[in-house]
């Protein structure tokens, strides 16, 4: 049975975000999620969830309260008017604005914590049974098997 110290954990993630957010280890929360307008960071708890994967999670999420923009005035906030203005769902819109926001974040958060890639490579190349984070959280999937 794999332990992780959601107490160390939670401290990292403060202390990777430069900033006091809420960090909440949610029992049914599906995958890891950050609230970019209140700065909560939702960490599930899965069984036998790795460290690594763990670690991934919270760097990935951080780099959201880091990175991703939390203000009414940026375009982030306005998907609704330009699904509108493209005929598009919301939902599809946002869909595509989180792939492109993934991949955006998750170059920036490898440049300030360089310790950070080899953990996301690793999950990345498939060690931890999940093509890529994104395949992973657009798809809301279970934690893969270890
Ligand atoms: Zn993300």
């Amino acid at each position: 049975m794999i332990q992780t110290n959601v107490s160390s954990k939670s401290i990292l993630a403060k202390l990777l975000a430069s900033e006091d957010i809420t960090v909440i280890h949610g029992a049914d929360a599906p995958t890891a999620s950050f609230d970019v307008k209140n700065r909560v960071l939702t960490l599930p708890c899965w069984t036998n969830m790795s460290n690594s994967l763990y670690d991934m999670l919270v760097g990935h999420e951080v780099s959201h309260a880091l990175y991703t923009p939390n203000s009414d005035s940026d375009g982030w906030f306005q998907i609704e008017a330009l699904a509108k203005s493209l005929d598009m769902p919301a939902s599809t819109v946002k869909m595509y604005a989180n792939i492109v926001e993934d991949a955006r974040i998750e170059r920036m958060i490898k440049s300030k914590f360089p310790g950070l890639p080899p953990r996301l490579h690793r999950l990345l190349s498939g060690s931890h049974g999940a093509r890529s984070l994104r395949d992973c959280r657009h798809r809301h999937c279970r934690p893969p098997a270890d």
